[in-house]
């Protein structure tokens, strides 16, 4: 007899299962659920389509219900919201929402992908129409027709995670000022402080102002502008708000269910991706999953892993035994002129376990130097230590960020090492790369730390350093330097032996760490200690936060939202 299948969510896992099981089971009958008007949409557009870079809207409508029906035959029910599901008698029930009419379908084999909603915490006068989050489309019109009506001058986007930058790009392309509020004192919590420091001047070149490590206390709405007071005192005029500080997983139906739910807040499932009960599977932003890097129990709400997960679930119901090993997080985001991106674990999340890892930092350009255009990378890449497994990278550039940090997920799924990547042959011509590529570049200089050529020592190691020595050029060094530091460049330190201590290390950096890798190994040969400061003085400055928000530009652009 024909399977019956039932879907709860008609957009990324959910179109995904249903147009996979259809291709491999033409005789299942298949029901898809919608609560919303649309299914197959592009959530991750949503954005860009606000800011005017997406010009049609109907571009964001992958597909229609009346499309994806002809072509997979499948029964697709949008405004109609599953509200219970009784396991026992493996039926659903339902809320038709244009009709108010409620029904119930049976199943064999239940797929739940609701994905994850908007966090909105009870904040003194949240509840105000000038405050907006972003998750579908109809979100997206009211923004869009609030802009439109209104001609708002001023936006604070509460959240500087992905779809808070985004929308800080997108609202100045509508030429609004905008302000960020992020609690953390960086943007981009994800990533690590140090990384994230290479954005924050970006954010400020196109005018957006930041205000981190503040959290917003209340929302005072009045007729025409909603003020907002933040923990710290400050109180911010604007006309309207986007609130950006990160989605739950919708389990409202699974835990009435009596689902098992994870410590982590998301729907539990086995590595086949079914939930406690084998009937039922669950996908996407909703469920709790394996951090492939770190192996622990965790929340990744990213548009591919969700796709994965669909079609590997419908694999599954139609008698396969496919097995989803975790996510790693492999994300990517345009931020203005620069592409940032990372996968794998951060730092952040390394240091609350016990593992035992190495970091460095190299900023390579994106492709030869003497090709027109090169672009600097800046890029962190963490390892296990002794053996070289790699467990994340991080990268902040514009082109060729996405090549690179692509190449790094792949070696992290392949169990690869720094020592593999060292060999990688990768595709080079001089717009595109160099015979030494980046990420041959990042092997090269991790296998010189994990097989003694060069060790090194990082920035926020060196408060108790005897002595650090800046290998780079007088006028370099005269531009800007650390301060203690003592200048000897490079070419001049086999004649200048005498003047460096014997007793001590010495901590060597020039820009990037090329110049004072090269240094160390010439002290290191003539019997001194000798350390590489990883990253050199560009990510000395990376790690000078406070220096970027301090600036005179910084403070100006805050100051344009102050009203006391
Ligand atoms: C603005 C924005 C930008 C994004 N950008 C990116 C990006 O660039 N890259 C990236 O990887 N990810 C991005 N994401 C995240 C990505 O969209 C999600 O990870 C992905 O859509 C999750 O798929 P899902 O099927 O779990 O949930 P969703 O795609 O959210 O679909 C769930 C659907 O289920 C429906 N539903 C829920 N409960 C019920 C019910 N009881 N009955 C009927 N229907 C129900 C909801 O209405 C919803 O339409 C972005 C998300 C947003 C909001």
């Amino acid at each position: 007899m024909a399977k019956r299948i039932l879907i709860v969510g008609g957009v990324a896992g959910g179109a995904s299962t249903a147009a996979r099981l259809r291709r491999l089971d033409e005789t299942a009958e298949i029901i898809m659920f919608e609560r919303g008007d649309y299914i197959s949409f592009a959530n991750c557009g949503l954005p860009y389509y606000i800011g005017g870079e997406i010009k049609n809207r109907d571009d964001l409508l992958l597909q229609t219900p009346e499309g994806f029906k002809k072509r997979f035959n499948i029964d697709i029910r949008i405004r109609n919201e599953v509200t219970a599901i009784d396991s026992g008698k493996k039926q659903i029930n339902v809320k038709n929402l244009s009709s108010g009419d409620t029904y119930t379908e049976s199943y064999d084999k239940l797929v739940l992908s609701p994905g994850a909603e908007p966090v909105r915490p009870p904040i003194p006068g949240i509840d105000s129409e000038r405050i907006f989050t972003l998750r579908n489309v109809p979100d997206t019109d009211l923004i869009n027709d609030f802009i439109d009506k209104h001609k708002p001058k001023r936006a604070v986007i509460v959240g500087a995670g992905y779809i808070g930058l985004e929308m800080a790009e997108n609202l100045r392309r509508r030429d609004m000022l905008v302000a960020v509020v992020e609690m953390v004192d960086q943007v981009l919590p994800v990533m690590d402080q140090e990384m994230a420091g290479f954005i924050q001047p970006a954010l400020h070149k196109h005018n957006v102002a930041l205000w981190l490590n503040d959290a917003v206390a209340n929302f005072r709405p009045s007729n025409s502008r909603i003020e907002v007071g933040l923990k710290s005192g400050m109180e911010l005029s604007c006309d309207m708000v986007i609130l950006a500080i990160g989605v739950k997983p919708e389990v409202k139906l699974a835990g009435q269910a009596k689902l098992e739910i994870g410590t982590t807040g998301g729907i539990k499932v086995n590595e086949e991706l079914q939930t406690s009960d084998p009937d039922i599977y669950a996908i996407g932003d909703a469920i709790e999953v394996r951090d492939f890097a770190l192996d622990n129990p965790t929340l990744i709400p990213l548009a591919g892993p969700a796709n994965k997960q669909g079609r590997m679930a419908a694999d599954n119901i139609c008698g396969g035994n496919r097995q989803y090993n975790g996510t790693q997080g492999t994300s990517i985001l345009k931020i203005f002129d620069l592409t940032v991106a990372m996968t794998g674990a951060s730092e952040k999340a390394l240091a609350k376990t016990n593992m035992d890892y190495e970091k460095l930092y190299i900023h390579p350009a994106n492709h030869v130097s003497y090709y027109p255009g090169a672009e600097q990378m800046h890029i962190k890449l963490l390892f296990t230590k002794p053996e070289g497994k790699i467990l994340g990278a991080q990268i902040v550039g514009s082109h060729g960020v996405d090549r690179r940090i692509d190449i790094f997920a792949v070696a992290i799924r392949a169990g690869l090492t720094v020592f593999d990547l060292q060999e990688l042959e990768l595709a080079y011509a001089p717009p595109y790369g160099s015979g030494k590529d980046a990420v041959n570049m990042a092997g090269f200089a991790a296998s010189n730390i994990l097989e003694g050529t060069m060790e090194v020592v990082h920035w926020n190691q060196l408060d108790e350093a005897d002595y650090i020595l800046d290998a780079r050029s007088a006028g370099e060094f005269k531009r800007g330097n650390v301060p203690s530091s003592v200048n000897i460049p490079v070419d001049e330190i086999r004649n200048r032996l005498n003047e460096l201590p014997q007793d001590t290390t010495i901590n060597v950096y020039c820009t990037v760490g090329i110049r004072s890798y090269i240094a160390c190994r010439i002290l290191m040969q003539n019997g001194f200690i000798a350390k590489n400061i990883s990253g050199g003085f560009i990510t000395y400055r990376s790690y000078q936060n406070k220096e970027v928000l301090d600036h005179p530009t910084a403070r100006q652009l805050r100051d344009e939202f102050c009203f006391v």
